[in-house]
């Protein structure tokens, strides 16, 4: 709202008092926008102004009028200013000099504000507005844009664009260029070009996509408008040639007002508009929109405009015709550091050595980095990087053969120089660089090292693993060797074994025998139950012995099982000490017995494997003891919830068993002396029989004894304690198993 307003008022502070004054001089929001009724009006708005549509209506002259599909332009005046018209399709045809009333509203697609939408009444025929001279700074500074304006100079080419109906020339003037339109002229006329002339016409913009002018146009309605103020030459081909070299030179008269002649042989042509050409008093750079094809060699006649871009002579706007062929005149030797100091080679054909330092080859072009002493220059061949004829390598030593062009700094001092390369032909190969550089031999070096490192290291890993898997080797080699012992000393013990056993059994089944013999011709009763009583004792013996092998293979199968039941471990050990006290008060040996009170409580505990392991060391005991006694005792070392565990010692004065044999006679067969048998009988069963037992009852087994003085074997079980008398067997097994 506030916008509008604003808007209103300023729009009455640039207006007429009759717009202002027609709308009460106030626009109020939501009120229809004001007629604008002068051009001056519409070209002061904003482009946020003009893209609200005032409505327009103005009297105005039509100064353009183009009706082509390529330009469909519209110019007009009025006293306070001129505009662009778009106009539609259906819009009746205007022509320059009508004064029209016109209809339309206010628009601003791109550059300037506009008049969009427009219709119109022709109300007659008048003479065009007065033409304003302008300068090329005054038309480039937009003030005049649309204005129909006057303005001087020489026209340096023309041409009827092949898309375009209309021809168009370059002005030259004071201060830059101007492209002049001509409407409805499709050929370009004789002596145009070269001639100085008058133009009246409406100042155009050429601008960018973002509308900043870049350049001006002059759209001039016929060719009436243009005024030949010193026509060109009837042949411009026609006057004498002159020596390149007396180009841009001094003359008392000074810059020549046409084009000049100089004839000369093609140097190089590049993309059909750049051309070097070079006579015998020099070379020079001409500038063409003639599209005609050159090649070096080719013999041309050139008339052009001469002048200077960048600080070096140039032959502008040329056009040339070519008049026979001639031998391509010799490149000039040059040095690098010469070519700067000098400055007399720009635009020649020179040939320079140097040493490529780096080479970017693009799609369509390639640029070779060159360097001659301290010097570096570039060469650029506008080819496709395919045509490289010879390949040449960085470091590499070049003879290079092209146009050379100078580049100048802002005060014409030169700075550095191009070789502009004519063909792939212009690179010749003198020598490439060895491949055997220093940085590739250290790189080979380096990668030499690499590999030598590399392999020391995976010998060191393969020696690392040899010798593990030799370490391997000789402990699996050990392992078999003692397994290979072992077997053999099993073998030998079975033998053993085997003739012991045929000894032990030979011995009570003699016994057996002898008795039953002695019993069958006993002559008394009592003899006879004497005879009975010893066979009775040979065959529990005989029993006894294959019990123990019989034991000892369920052993060894796994079979061996424990059956616990309710008891007090106190009566196990009294009934094994009652078993042997008979044998023990024989042979004069006190046996004696203790076992702690909590041991008299009941456990579960197998009775028959428990008194199987007491009678067997037990026994040992009292077998191997002559003299003094064998004490055996029982006591807890730890209990816990679910169970007690029980130390036992049997201890007694016999021989002792030496450092050496105290292990091996818990194995299977083993006895501690190769006398023993012979001695005390035995078949060396006992110990490992009562040491696997020990193991199912969760104990161990060992012994401590010292030669002469007597042993103690030890042993250790776990019994499970009972809450209360257990009654059936399953809940004694399963006080005896629990954790
Ligand atoms: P056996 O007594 O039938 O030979 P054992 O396995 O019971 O077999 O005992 C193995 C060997 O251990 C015995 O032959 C004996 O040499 C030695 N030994 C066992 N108990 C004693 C002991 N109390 N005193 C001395 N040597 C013993």
């Amino acid at each position: 709202m506030q916008k509008s307003q604003a808007v209103g008022l300023l729009l009455c502070g640039i207006f007429s008092p009759t717009i202002c004054s027609s709308q009460n001089g106030v626009n109020t929001p939501g009120a229809p926008l004001p007629i604008l009724t002068q051009v001056g009006q519409i070209r002061s708005l904003t482009r946020s102004q003009a893209v609200k549509g005032y409505p327009v209506h103005l009297k105005v002259v039509v100064t353009y009028f183009e009706d082509t599909a390529a330009a469909p332009e519209m110019f007009i005046q009025d006293a306070t200013g001129s505009g662009w018209v778009h106009w539609s399709a259906d819009s009746p045809k205007a022509r320059p000099g009508q004064l029209i009333d016109l209809w339309g509203i206010t628009i601003q697609t791109d550059f300037s504000p506009d008049i969009d939408k427009a219709h119109w009444t022709v109300i007659g025929q008048v003479p065009m507005p007065p033409a304003k001279r302008v300068t090329f700074e005054e038309m480039a500074s937009t003030s005049v844009d649309a204005r129909w304006v006057e303005i001087e100079g020489l026209v340096r080419s023309a041409e009827v664009p092949p898309s375009d109906c209309c021809l168009q020339f370059i002005l030259e003037v004071p201060e830059g260029r101007i492209v002049v339109r001509v409407n409805g002229q499709s050929t370009v006329p004789d002596r145009l070009v070269d001639s100085y002339v008058r133009i009246h016409g409406a100042c155009g913009a050429i601008y960018t996509a973002k509308n900043q002018i870049v350049g001006v146009i002059l759209y001039v309605p016929s060719m009436e408008n243009i005024k030949t103020i010193d026509p060109g030459l009837v042949d411009p081909f026609a006057a004498a040639a002159r020596p390149i070299e007396s180009l841009q030179r001094f003359t008392f008269t000074g810059r020549p007002e046409h084009r000049v002649k100089a004839w000369g042989i093609v140097t190089g042509s590049f993309q059909k508009k750049d051309l070097y050409i070079a006579d015998e008093t020099g070379s020079v750079h001409v500038q063409t929109h003639q599209t005609a094809p050159l090649s070096p060699g080719d013999r041309v006649e050139v008339v052009g405009f001469p002048g200077f871009v960048d600080y070096r002579p140039v032959v502008k706007d040329a056009i040339y015709r070519k008049t026979g062929i001639a031998p391509v005149p010799a490149a000039l030797p040059v040095k690098a550091d010469k070519v700067l100091e000098d400055d007399t080679y720009d635009s020649a054909l020179v040939a320079i050595e140097g040493q490529l330092t780096a080479r970017a080859v693009l799609p369509s072009e390639e640029v070779l980095v060159m360097k001659q002493g301290r010097t570096s220059f570039s060469a650029i061949g506008q080819w496709k990087s395919t045509a490289a004829k010879e390949a040449v390598r960085e470091g590499g030593q070049v003879r290079l053969t092209g146009i050379l062009v100078m580049e100048k700094d802002g005060f014409g001092q030169p700075q550095l120089f191009k070789i502009l390369l004519r063909s792939p032909e212009d690179v010749v190969v003198l020598s490439n660089p060895p491949w055997w550089t220093v940085g590739k031999a250290l790189s080979i070096l380096g990668l030499v090292a690499l590999i030598a490192f590399a392999s020391s290291a995976w010998v060191l890993v393969l020696r690392g693993r040899v010798r593990a898997q030799t370490l391997e080797l000789q402990h699996k080699n050990d392992q078999l060797e003692a397994a290979l012992k072992r077997a053999e000393e099993a073998t030998q013990l079975k033998s053993e074994f085997l003739a012991n056993m045929s000894h032990e059994i030979r011995t009570p089944m003699n016994g057996i025998l002898g008795m039953t013999r002695l019993a069958r011709e006993a002559n008394s009763q009592d003899e006879q139950e004497e005879y009975l009583t010893d066979l009775n004792t040979s065959a529990e013996s005989l029993l006894t012995l294959l019990n123990d092998i019989l034991d000892l293979s369920k052993i060894e199968a796994g079979r061996m099982e424990l059956n616990p039941t309710s008891v007090a471990i106190v009566d196990v050990v009294r009934e094994a000490a009652q078993l042997l006290r008979h044998t023990a008060t024989q042979k004069g040996i006190e046996l004696q017995y203790t076992v702690t009170r909590e041991l008299s409580r009941s456990v579960a505990a197998d009775p028959v494997r428990l008194r199987q392991v007491l009678l067997n060391l037990m026994g040992n005991a009292v077998k191997f003891t002559e003299r003094g006694s064998v004490a055996v005792t029982a006591q807890v070392d730890q209990e816990d919830e679910a169970a007690i565990y029980a130390r036992f010692a049997v201890c007694d004065t016999g021989p002792g068993i030496g450092a050496d044999k105290q292990k091996i006679i818990f194995e299977a067969f083993r006895q501690a002396d190769g006398s023993t048998t012979r001695k005390y009988g035995g078949t060396g069963l006992g110990l490992a029989i009562s040491a696997r037992l020990v193991e199912l009852m969760d104990g161990k087994i060992w012994v401590e004894s010292t030669v002469g003085e007597g042993s103690t074997f030890w042993f250790t079980a776990r019994f499970g304690k009972l809450d209360r008398a257990p009654k059936t067997e399953s809940e004694l097994w399963a006080a005896n198993t629990r954790a």
